[in-house]
């Protein structure tokens, strides 16, 4: 099945009332029908709704219609996307741990991993996405995932998915990847050899702004992956806080049955059913919306590259980048989403440029169907000095815009006008 067919069916057949719309299941709990039925559903003999913290019906269909898009098995739906990447890897590793991460990150996972999993005991270690063999000397016995997002944000790189995933493989680590800007209609990590997606479903998969979530996706298969494994040895002992369940042993996909059986019972960052309801309507019109802003944000990186005052464009459609060849490889027809940057001369010269624009929004998100431009020296990376923004790739006159889904003839008047303020 293509993706605009699965992006419109997967994950719902028409329920008791045969509604076209999924309908929004907002409710906490669920009546069982008796004593042992409810003991049956506690003791997985049974699967069905107990507490909408662990399952919803309207969230199921998200989950479902997801793991189709990504052509995973299952799939866990978060409160974030910061939600779904710390279950990933609060999955996979514990205090004593370490993961290895592409450096190339979101400000959040940058944050989370550096700062947070720190403090919780799980060490971070750094490699340049643009070296992969850097990771083998990074690698000890616990080691337990290696994380990396296929199209960053905001340095806009595109990943190695499959020599990344070869290093990964050689070592049975899990890969952890994170899919949002690049999104299933672009790219499918899981084809390429990854272990498990991570979204927020904030930016694309809304599409329109309207809410925060994410959502992590599970391979076909990866049971094996982590049967017998030492590095992932809870997955193969008794969980004494499941009464014995022994996940490589159940027949139902482990990673997701873990992540919602104990991380989401203990931990709660649970979507909310409406939040899941606006995903399914983002969703039915994400193929079309992923091939306009591809096809928007292409034509507008043609004529910033073209523009006098513009040192260079930042885009992995662009001929000129150097992603372009990965871009190639592992997005449907090259196509590169709505994100791209691009420098100016100054500071000064940028925040002109940013205070000048009409149909652009200054706002701190990416993904939505309106263009958004910000200017990350004076506010994502404001506390930082002339040389340490240059180490981490964001000179002082660089601009990153979201290309949104407005006639792409207008964003380049609205930005010609902006030059020349
Ligand atoms: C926004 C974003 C996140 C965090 O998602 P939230 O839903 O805001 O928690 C993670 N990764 C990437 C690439 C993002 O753009």
């Amino acid at each position: 099945m293509k993706q605009q067919t699965r992006a419109l069916h997967s994950g719902y057949t028409k329920d008791t009332q045969s509604t076209m719309a999924v309908p929004i299941y907002q409710t906490t709990a669920y009546e069982f029908r008796d004593v042992e039925h409810a003991a049956n559903l506690f003791a997985l003999k049974e699967l069905g709704n107990i507490y909408t913290r662990l399952n919803n019906p309207t969230t199921d269909v998200f989950e479902k219609r997801f793991a189709e898009m990504e052509e995973g098995e299952a799939a866990l739906a978060t409160s974030s996307g910061m939600a779904a990447i710390f279950y990933a890897i609060a999955n996979a590793a514990e205090a004593g741990d370490n993961i290895v991460c592409a450096a190339q990150l979101y400000g959040g996972t940058l944050t989370q991993t550096a700062h947070t999993l720190k403090r919780f005991g799980i060490e971070v270690r750094f490699f340049d996405v643009h070296n992969p063999e850097a990771i083998h000397a990074l690698i000890d016995a616990r080691t337990k995932v290696i994380f990396f997002e296929t199209l960053t944000n905001p340095s806009i790189d595109v990943a190695d998915i499959h020599q990344i995933c070869a290093i990964a493989d050689k070592y049975g680590i899990l890969t952890v990847v994170d899919n949002t800007v690049a999104t299933p209609v672009l790219c499918r990590p899981l084809t390429h050899g990854v272990d498990v997606v991570v979204h927020s479903a904030s930016k694309y998969t809304t599409g329109q702004g309207l809410a925060i979530g994410g959502i992590m996706v599970e391979r076909k298969g990866l049971v094996e992956k982590l049967r017998a494994n030492p590095r992932y040895a809870h997955f193969n002992e008794p969980d004494a806080s499941y009464h014995g369940l022994v996940y490589v042993d159940v027949p139902l996909p482990p990673f997701t049955l873990r992540a919602r059986l104990s991380l989401l019972r203990d931990l709660g960052a649970v979507v909310s059913p409406f939040n899941s309801w606006l995903f399914i309507q983002g969703l039915e019109t994400l193929p079309l919306r992923m091939r306009e802003h591809s096809h928007n944000a292409l034509i507008v990186a043609q004529f910033l590259e073209t523009h006098p005052l513009v040192s260079k464009v930042n885009y992995p459609g662009l001929k000129s980048n150097a992603n372009y060849a990965n871009a190639q490889r592992y997005f449907d027809g090259g196509a590169s989403s709505g994100l791209l940057s691009f420098e100016v001369e100054s500071f000064e010269k940028a925040k002109r440029i940013v205070d000048a624009v009409q149909i652009f929004s200054l706002v701190v998100n990416i993904g939505d169907s309106k263009s958004i431009i910000t200017h990350p020296a004076s506010t994502t990376h404001q506390q930082l000095n002339s040389e340490e923004l240059k180490a981490c790739g964001v000179p002082a006159g660089l601009i990153r815009l979201s290309i949104g889904l407005e006639a792409p003839v207008d964003l380049i008047d609205d930005l010609k006008q902006a030059f020349e303020a």
